[in-house]
């Protein structure tokens, strides 16, 4: 997916004018966000499962090699074959290389974000190759043209008449039909496709490296027929998406669904050992594994951004953030969006394009909070800012003006000793009268203008001491 994170801001303005998208928004937080809240609550030792999975995250992360290896030996001795890609082109050119070799002229597609990474579907018509998604979801922003909108919810944004009027154009079905009706066709549609398919590509929730097993969670059960229907299955996946054992994955399965949806299971769950075996009725001829890196190793090299290799894409920390509930997911301007998104997308596109992304939090800790693997967003925000200001990203960037240097010169001065700062605060009750309307400062000069060109911010009073002392007297 081309990268647009340059334009965040501007895009950001425009989501936060359109009142039919902002009002998609808020239902994130209503719905997805407080069934979360809800099954986590309702499940007994919630937190002892969050310790545990995250623990696991560690050290799987940390010993990704030995698990990447168990876990390729695994899916080969089940009959698969394991290609590890360092970045997106190589992987799409081993799927197109499959597709080739397999005469294949349609692919069903299950939902996955890496293929997004890849531009996949674009490489695919290329080489004439049909691919329809899968996910009711997915489907509706291919046949719009978009990109998706939300880890786990990729069409949030689109009213149930775009929808309408998307699924009559390309479907024939009436502008006035009702949900089911539209669903319906969808359906019908979409089966006529799982039959004819060559293909099926799926992406991965989970590998289990002790059986190289593939486990997805869907609630359409299209990743169960994109596994087992047509003769080739390609899944694709980020090299992160290891978890050491089948009981490590259970803890995993409990926290992402309740986190994702707050359903307690998905409708599906679906496992796959490598392609059908000779006693198997169903399942594909050949099954292929493309491990992809994609930068992901820049992260693992870095102490202070591994962990957000832990992450399982659950949409937790989008549906919690009050930045991406304003700003909508198309803003981040790449495949990944939200809090996990402004740390990912940066490092896997290219950090001074997307400088804006980091900031793109207020730092309230709701993305932590929410988060079933206890990822520190907020620090690895703070540590993104840090780089970018001190250059490190960017040799070329400017550092800190003169001016900067001796404003925060002046404030370590001032805010280490209480002498100065009884001076510093006598000035400012002296200077600030101009600029006081109702009690509040309001409209400050540069540099200030940008933190109250929207909000006041309070006049400095007397300091705390000296109130104190008058109040005793
Ligand atoms: S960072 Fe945490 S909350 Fe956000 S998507 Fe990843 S696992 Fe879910």
């Amino acid at each position: 997916m081309t990268s647009t994170t340059k334009n965040f801001k501007s895009a950001a303005k425009t989501v936060i004018k359109d009142t039919e998208v902002q009002s998609h928004l808020k239902g994130l937080y209503s719905g997805f966000n407080m069934a979360r809240i809800h099954e986590a609550e309702a499940t007994p030792n919630w937190e002892d499962l969050q310790n545990r999975a995250q623990a696991i995250k560690f050290h799987t992360i940390e010993n990704l090699d030995y698990y990447l290896d168990m876990a390729a030996t695994n899916v080969e001795k089940a009959g698969g074959q394991v290609y590890f890609a360092k970045d997106a082109a190589a992987a799409s050119e081993y799927v197109l290389k499959v597709a080739k070799e397999n005469g294949v002229r349609t692919v069903i597609k299950g939902k996955s974000m890496i293929s997004e990474e890849m531009e996949l579907n674009q490489q695919l018509a290329e080489k004439e190759i049909e691919a329809i998604e899968t996910d009711l979801g997915e489907y509706l922003i291919q046949l719009a043209g978009q990109t998706p909108y939300h880890i786990i919810v990729p069409a949030i944004h689109m009213s149930r008449g775009e929808v309408a009027e998307i699924l009559s154009d390309n479907l024939g079905t009436p502008k006035d039909a009702t949900i089911e009706e539209m669903a319906g066709a969808a359906r019908d549609e979409l089966r006529d496709k799982f039959v004819q398919a060559d293909m099926g590509i799926t992406g991965a929730n989970f590998l289990v490296a002790e059986t190289g097993t593939l486990t997805l969670v869907t609630n359409e059960g299209n990743g169960r027929m994109s596994t087992s229907m047509p003769k080739t299955h390609i899944a694709i996946m980020g090299m992160e998406k290891i978890v050491p054992s089948m009981e490590d994955m259970g803890i995993f399965l409990r926290l992402l669904i309740r986190s994702a949806t707050g359903q307690r299971i998905s409708s599906y769950v679906t496992q796959v050992t490598g392609p059908r075996a000779s006693e198997e009725e169903d399942g594909p001829d050949e099954f292929h594994l493309v491990i992809v890196d994609n930068g992901r190793t820049k992260m693992l090299a870095d102490p202070n951004l591994r962990e957000a290799l832990n992450c399982i894409r659950c949409g937790a920390c989008l549906n919690a953030c009050p930045v991406y509930r304003k700003v909508g997911g198309h803003s981040y301007g790449w495949v990944y969006s939200g809090p996990i998104g402004a740390i990912v997308s940066p490092v896997l596109t290219n950090v001074p394009d997307a400088k804006d992304l980091p900031y793109a939090s207020s730092l309230c800790g709701a993305c932590k909070e929410a988060c079933p693997v206890k990822i520190n967003i907020p620090r690895m925000l703070l540590y993104l800012r840090n780089e970018l200001t001190e250059g490190n990203y960017d040799p070329t960037r400017k550092k800190s003006s003169i001016g900067e240097f001796i404003a925060f010169k002046g404030w370590g001065l001032i805010v280490k000793d209480p002498v100065f700062m009884r001076i510093a605060n006598w000035l400012g009750r002296l200077g600030q009268w101009p600029l006081v309307r109702a009690g509040q400062l309001r409209n400050l000069p540069p540099p200030l203008s940008a933190w109250t060109r929207y909000r006041t911010f309070p006049r400095l009073v007397k300091p705390f001491r000296d109130r104190w002392k008058s109040n005793e007297q």
